[in-house]
């Protein structure tokens, strides 16, 4: 059969036979065929058909900086050419890992200055709960071992990555781990009930108290969340819930891990997600926008208060990647660090959601299919519902919102479904016109689902 195949020799023949994707349903994939992407441009992708799709996703949230960007592929050509690889393990380090380390500490929350290099966010958040787990130990509490983490969170797919994220789906095939916990997310439009967003925020923090009570904060090493849950929906907290996150965690001698592998590098319009909702971490797991997704790379950064423990008591470390500090992933992460200062990317996030969610708004904001138009810089959600004024979801979940994210790819727009929620973050670099092209094929696709949904929305 094989042979077969690769006779007739064209990708999607030669994917379908030999590729196994990453969180894929192949017998659909097949069904469907696969798409080829040949080239982007800026934010604009091509495909092999020659269509022009605008990306309204920055590929995985990570190209910040737009596509083809010159000055990062001579980063790394520079680089590779003069020294591709070496290792950071036996006593030895590299220019741009130290540089890089450096010019984060220097954009981090104040006291967060010490980097741990890794790959991968997945990898970026293994570590942070492996180093909690190291410092309680060495502080003498080694039953502080448990870790809090949310429904719907999304912390990676290594298997502490998905046992601390809050996917159902994931922890029944990865099996989940022992010592973690998970409580409500802060997702006022799903879950916030007759409350306001304000006295939801208050109550979804007390959520998390109330789990380190019940397990025995002697037995709780940290709590993670993302500033904004990302792969969960775009559930953006009331500007309640981070402050009293941080009261609970400092009352109860737990660790505050802010997972800004989606938040960081400008995607809200400051630096940090922690720097807009005012988090106080003790960890931030960084990676995606850090290289802009033109190589892999995460980082792990440590308060000194975590850092001098791990630094003076705890003896070696027994843990770190091959790539950890990887010469050519950081000279990619610094040139991309100076093209996101010298153009004001951050600030351009901030005026730039602005002005995209307010188009949106009068584009599609009065479709009785649309419940919500949410986001913080350049990070949103258009949540669809059945009944705009219940919020009411649909009775079967997820439909609507596949077959709106259909519409959205025939169009030439990419946004990704969550359940019946439409998320969007494009690249920080997107122009005016290129918002008023997005929100046309926004409202092109939405229109065309309300058409076919019809008769499940309360008009
Ligand atoms: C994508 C993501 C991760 C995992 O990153 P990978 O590079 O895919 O391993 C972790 N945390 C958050 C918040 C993410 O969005």
């Amino acid at each position: 059969m094989l042979d077969d195949i690769n006779a007739a020799a064209t990708l999607q023949a030669l994917d379908a036979a030999y590729h196994f994707h990453p969180f894929t349903d192949h017998k659909d994939l097949h069904a469907r065929g696969v798409k080829v992407i040949t080239s982007a441009e800026g934010v604009f992708l091509h495909d092999d058909k020659g269509n022009k799709i605008l990306d309204g996703m920055a590929g995985l949230w990570c190209v910040a900086a737009g596509y083809g960007r010159q000055e990062l592929v001579e980063a790394a050509a520079t680089q590779m050419a003069k020294l591709p690889y070496y290792n950071t393990f036996f006593k030895t380090t590299n220019e741009p890992a130290v540089r890089l380390a450096q010019r984060l500490a220097q954009i981090t929350p104040e006291g967060l200055n010490h980097a741990f290099f890794a790959c991968s966010g997945s990898e970026a958040v293994d570590s942070a709960l492996r180093t909690a787990r190291v410092y309680w130990q060495t502080k003498g509490k080694p039953n502080k071992k448990i870790i809090i983490g949310r429904e719907y969170g999304y912390h990676g797919s290594t298997t502490l990555g998905a046992s601390a994220g809050g996917m159902a789906d994931m922890h029944r095939q990865a099996g989940d781990m022992p010592n973690f916990a998970h409580v409500l997310p802060p997702y006022w439009y799903g879950k916030g009930g007759q409350m306001s967003p304000e006295e939801f925020g208050i109550y979804a923090a007390r959520e998390v108290e109330k789990k380190i009570h019940e397990l025995g904060a002697e037995n709780v090493a940290a709590f993670i969340g993302e500033p904004i849950q990302g792969a969960g929906g775009v559930l953006i907290p009331p500007e309640t819930y981070w402050p009293e996150i941080n009261r609970i965690c400092k009352e109860n001698d737990i660790l505050l891990i802010a997972d800004e592998v989606i938040c960081g590098f400008g995607r809200t319009g400051k630096m940090f997600g922690s720097d807009y909702f005012g988090i106080k971490p003790d960890m931030m797991t960084m990676a995606k926008g850090i290289t802009s997704g033109y190589v892999p790379l995460s980082a792990v950064m440590l308060h000194d208060r975590v850092a001098e423990v791990m630094i003076n008591d705890a003896g070696e470390y027994y843990h770190g990647f091959t790539y950890s500090g990887h010469p050519v992933s950081c000279a990619v992460a610094l040139k991309n660090l100076e093209l996101i200062e010298n153009e004001g990317l951050v600030a351009a996030a901030e005026a730039k959601g602005h002005i995209l969610r307010a188009k949106l708004a009068e584009a599609v904001g009065d479709s009785p299919l649309v419940g919500e138009i949410r986001g913080v810089g350049l990070i949103g959600a258009i949540e669809l519902t059945a009944d705009k004024r219940t919020r009411k979801g649909f009775a079967k979940k997820g439909r609507t919102g596949t077959i709106c994210r259909d519409l959205f790819i025939e169009n030439g727009l990419i946004m990704r479904a969550v359940g019946d929620t439409m998320v969007f973050a494009p690249p920080l670099t997107i122009t005016e016109s290129e918002i008023d092209t997005m929100v046309a094929l926004a409202k092109k696709s939405i229109d065309q689902t309300y058409e076919n949904v019809k008769s499940e929305v309360a008009s």
